[in-house]
């Protein structure tokens, strides 16, 4: 599995549509201060699932989207597309390539689709849960953050460790269905309740 290409389009400084193929191997990205290479580190996160405006190195989510420029108005939609080689079969999908899309409107609405299929985040997420790569599995290493690492709590550093080795999902699917448990309980409670009143 490695990723192939990665499309950008409307995402931050990148108006036009831009794709770089990558090889299965190193891909460095050089150039001048200023002239995206992070933001195409940030549209990888984005594409991936990034739900946090920080982490994109913005104030709100709607800043990926295109500002606009002197010569160039500003546009109303941002698209990332991250297509991956699959033919090993790492990813738990029948395709021996994977396009993930995502793709979010000034109203804040984001969709995301995997193969042209529309999708759920969710089903972004676990698609990419178990293949060491996804939004929270610390395969993006920014700017500042190894001191991060370096200074975090035991709890915080405990936590990555988990993400790492592939405890998120599962941690993930519990709080699902406890949520679930917790509203049965409060339907079995009403049940009970109106019961108790017919007889
Ligand atoms: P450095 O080498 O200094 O880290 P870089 O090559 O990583 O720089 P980026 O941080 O990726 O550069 O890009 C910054 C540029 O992207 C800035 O010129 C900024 O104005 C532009 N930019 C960021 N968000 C948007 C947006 N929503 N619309 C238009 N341009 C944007």
């Amino acid at each position: 599995m490695y990723l192939k290409s990665l499309t950008l389009k409307g995402f931050k400084s990148f108006a036009s549509s831009t794709t770089l193929q990558l090889e299965p191997g190193i891909t460095c990205i050089v150039g001048p201060n200023g002239s995206g290479k992070s933001n195409v580190v940030d549209a990888l996160a984005w594409v991936m699932g990034e739900q946090g405006a920080k982490s994109l190195r913005g104030g709100k989510m709607e800043d990926v989207i295109f500002a606009g420029t002197a010569g160039r108005p500003p546009l109303g939609r941002a698209e990332v597309q991250l297509t991956i080689d699959n033919s090993d079969g790492a990813l738990p999908i029948e395709y021996a390539e994977v396009t993930i899309a995502r793709t979010m409107f000034r109203n804040g609405g984001s969709e995301y689709a995997i193969n042209g299929q529309t999708c759920r985040l969710l089903d972004v997420q676990e698609l990419l849960s178990d293949s060491g790569i996804g939004r929270e599995m610390h395969v993006i290493v920014g700017q500042g953050q190894l001191d991060q690492i370096l200074r975090a709590t035991p709890e915080e550093r405990r936590g990555f460790i988990e993400e790492a080795a592939g405890v998120l999902k599962h941690r993930k699917r519990k709080e699902k269905a406890l949520r679930k448990l917790d509203s049965t309980e409060a339907n079995l409670h009403r049940l009970n309740d109106l019961l108790v009143e017919i007889r």
